[in-house]
């Protein structure tokens, strides 16, 4: 146990923002090389360090949930309350959540696996580290 808070007292808070900011502005983790996502493209690896950014098996499933975060803040909850206060009526109020219910999630959810890969990174920072030692040790 004090091994590993001594590691991630080594890590430091920093860097883990430094590599969850480089995932928010879609870029990678590693190396900060960008776009790895575009509205229709994901890069499953890194063209700049060659980082497998996706890991398949369901690594990047936590972009589910944070895409429908994203859902119902940005376009649920907006058109409730305009419902609600009886800005426009219903049936427009419940085609547009309809709608927006299937359009919003497959516009964000590149970016939702960005903000899942940041969120993943930002607590396994020691496991981003040793991949690159590993790929280093790889060239050589
Ligand atoms: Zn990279």
């Amino acid at each position: 146990m004090t091994g590993r808070s001594e590691n991630l007292t080594e890590l430091g808070l920093l860097p883990r923002l430094k590599v969850l900011g480089r995932c928010l502005s879609v870029g990678c983790p590693r190396c900060g090389r960008r776009p790895i996502a575009g509205l229709f493209s994901f890069q499953t690896r890194c063209p700049g360090c060659d980082l497998l950014i996706d890991k398949g098996n369901g690594f990047l499933l936590g972009a589910l949930p944070i895409s429908y975060v994203v859902f119902i803040f940005i376009w649920l909850f907006p058109i409730s309350a305009a419902w609600f206060v009886k800005q426009i009526p219903y049936p427009v109020a419940f085609g547009l959540i309809a709608a927006g219910a299937v359009v919003i999630p497959l516009l964000v959810y590149n970016y939702c696996k960005m903000i899942s890969l940041g969120i993943y990174y930002f607590f396994m920072l020691a496991e981003l580290n040793e991949t690159a030692k590993k790929d280093l040790s790889d060239e050589s």
